[in-house]
């Protein structure tokens, strides 16, 4: 590596942006060297806990983008349901659940997906194992949250709205708003979008305090 490509890796790495050494140490572990530009114009807001809504397309690294921050609050902070990330598929859930389980791989992170499809008692039970994360689609979380016993959200610090556009055209509205009516309103939301549509923008209204917007145009 010359001295202009050091200096560049400085000024753009995950620990310049305010990242902590074992959230760093993990990123590299994984090879994640250079924050992609959602992650560059987002960390400096989320770090400091402001809401952000962010639009990009898929493939732009969202899940670090809000990974990375609620990780480094919750290391401060440790407490079991600190986190709910609603995104609309299974796979979208999964693919989360994998990215939070490898970087937080070292901090003993507890996370649980809950989907349609899958045993509600059994999910119940993961869900009494006070887990920091959870992650899944909105009809399953309102599920829990109506019918499960001893769960509630009391404690939660963030939300995550993930592919907010597709979680409205997928009808999932009525259930974000009841969530949204049930969680408590001292919180952090970040919403990334791929689009700002007319739903999108009710949603941010709805859920967003005084939000940073970023928005990056090109693919990563
Ligand atoms: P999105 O949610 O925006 O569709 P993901 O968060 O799923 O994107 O990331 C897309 C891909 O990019 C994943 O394979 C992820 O591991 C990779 N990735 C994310 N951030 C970085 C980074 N800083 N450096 C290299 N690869 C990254
Ligand atoms: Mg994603």
């Amino acid at each position: 590596m010359d001295q202009q490509e050091q200096q560049a890796n400085n000024i753009d790495s995950f620990k310049s942006l305010g990242v902590c050494e074992e959230l760093c140490l993990a990123c590299e572990k994984l090879g994640y060297k250079t924050p992609t530009p959602i992650q560059q114009q987002s960390l400096p807001y989320t770090l400091q806990k402001k809401d952000i809504i962010g639009l990009a397309e898929t493939g732009s690294g969202k899940t670090l983008a809000f990974g990375l921050p609620i990780l480094q609050h919750l290391l401060a902070n440790p407490q079991p349901y600190y986190a709910l990330i609603l995104s609309p598929t299974r796979e979208l859930c999964v693919q989360i659940q994998e990215h939070f389980q490898a970087i937080g791989a070292t901090i003993a992170l507890k996370s649980v997906v809950i989907l349609g499809g899958m045993d509600p008692l059994a999910q119940a039970k993961a869900l009494a194992q006070k887990p920091h994360i959870i992650i899944g689609t909105p009809g399953k979380i309102l599920y829990h949250l109506e019918n499960t016993k001893g769960f509630n959200l009391k404690q939660l610090k963030f939300l995550v709205l993930d592919e907010a556009d597709k979680l409205l055209n997928m009808d999932f509205e009525r259930e974000i708003n009841a969530i949204l009516d049930i969680i408590p309103k001292e919180r952090n939301t970040y919403l990334f979008s791929a689009t700002m549509t007319n739903k999108v923008s009710k949603l941010q209204r709805a859920s967003l305090k005084d939000p940073v917007k970023i928005e990056v145009s090109t693919k990563y």
